[in-house]
């Protein structure tokens, strides 16, 4: 018999809101734990923005400097930029339906199991969007959306306009199939201030440097345990110019 992942829980697990939570939520919840995928189901209209913005690879006319392109689709809405429209037609992991149900059948086959009931899924999505046309939400999703958008900056270019994820002028529905990966370590050297590495009696190894994310700068301590996203360079050139002053300093 194929056993049915339950919902998620009543907090918003959505990578990029709150990766460990949702990292922990899809790790720690019995049902669901044995599965190595999770999924993200939205919009045409908020695929077009907000993954838009989510890897400087899908962003050509952020990295071309292309004023007119960034404002035509990021801004005006008209449509997705070449690279998420490829992910679109040609992805692996996504999918694409005029109705929910549809959708969740594609899903389905694309685990080869019956692992989602469309009638659950449609339960979430629905209470979901009945919380989007309450202004004094406290659905913590739509309070984030709603937060995300105070900052004229992210509401203009690149959080969706709030909607109905089943408003049909909205669609077609996608449901993204997400797969679990590491891809940066939170650190696990100790390092002294001038980046040289410590052994397990808290002494500097002779000539033992560690920098960038091995030694914690890649996001973890040095910005705090979650991490935020876009800090992780600086700090690992930070720690990398502090070994290579001291081992200079320390041959000369
Ligand atoms: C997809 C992605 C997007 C990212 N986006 C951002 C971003 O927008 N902003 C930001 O600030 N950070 C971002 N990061 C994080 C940032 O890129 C990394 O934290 C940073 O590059 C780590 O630098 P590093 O020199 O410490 O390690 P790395 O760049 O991982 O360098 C380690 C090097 O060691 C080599 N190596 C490993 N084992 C051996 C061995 N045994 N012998 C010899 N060589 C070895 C590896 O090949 C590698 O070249 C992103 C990371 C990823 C994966």
């Amino acid at each position: 018999m194929v056993r049915r992942p339950r919902p998620p829980a009543a907090r918003p697990c959505l990578p990029g809101y709150d990766t460990l939570g949702t990292l922990r939520h899809l790790r720690t919840t019995e049902d669901i734990a044995g599965y190595d995928h999770s999924w993200f189901v939205l919009t045409r209209r908020i695929i077009e923005k907000e993954f838009a913005l989510s890897g400087s690879e899908q962003n050509p006319d952020i990295t071309a400097k292309d004023r007119a392109g960034f404002l035509r689709t990021r801004l005006l809405g008209k449509g997705a930029p070449g690279p998420v429209d490829a992910f679109l037609r040609k992805g692996a992991d996504f999918v694409s339906a005029t109705t929910l149900e549809q959708l969740v059948e594609k899903m389905n086959a694309l685990t080869g199991k019956p692992l989602l009931d469309a009638a659950v899924v449609r339960r979430q999505i629905e209470a979901r969007d009945l919380q989007m046309e309450n202004a004094y939400s406290k659905d913590a999703q739509v309070q984030g959306i709603r937060n995300a958008r105070r900052y004229i900056g992210d509401r203009l270019g690149r959080v969706a306009t709030p909607h109905r994820i089943l408003d049909p002028a909205a669609g077609p529905l996608i449901g993204v199939k997400l797969n679990i990966l590491t891809r940066k370590t939170l650190g696990g050297i100790q390092t002294d201030l001038e980046s040289r590495a410590l052994g397990a009696d808290g002494q500097p190894v002779e000539g033992l440097y560690a920098a960038g994310e091995v030694a914690g700068f890649g996001g973890g301590g040095v910005h705090g345990y979650n991490a935020l996203e876009g800090t992780f360079l600086g700090g690992c050139l930070f720690s990398g110019r502090a070994a290579g002053r001291a081992a200079a300093a320390r041959t000369a």
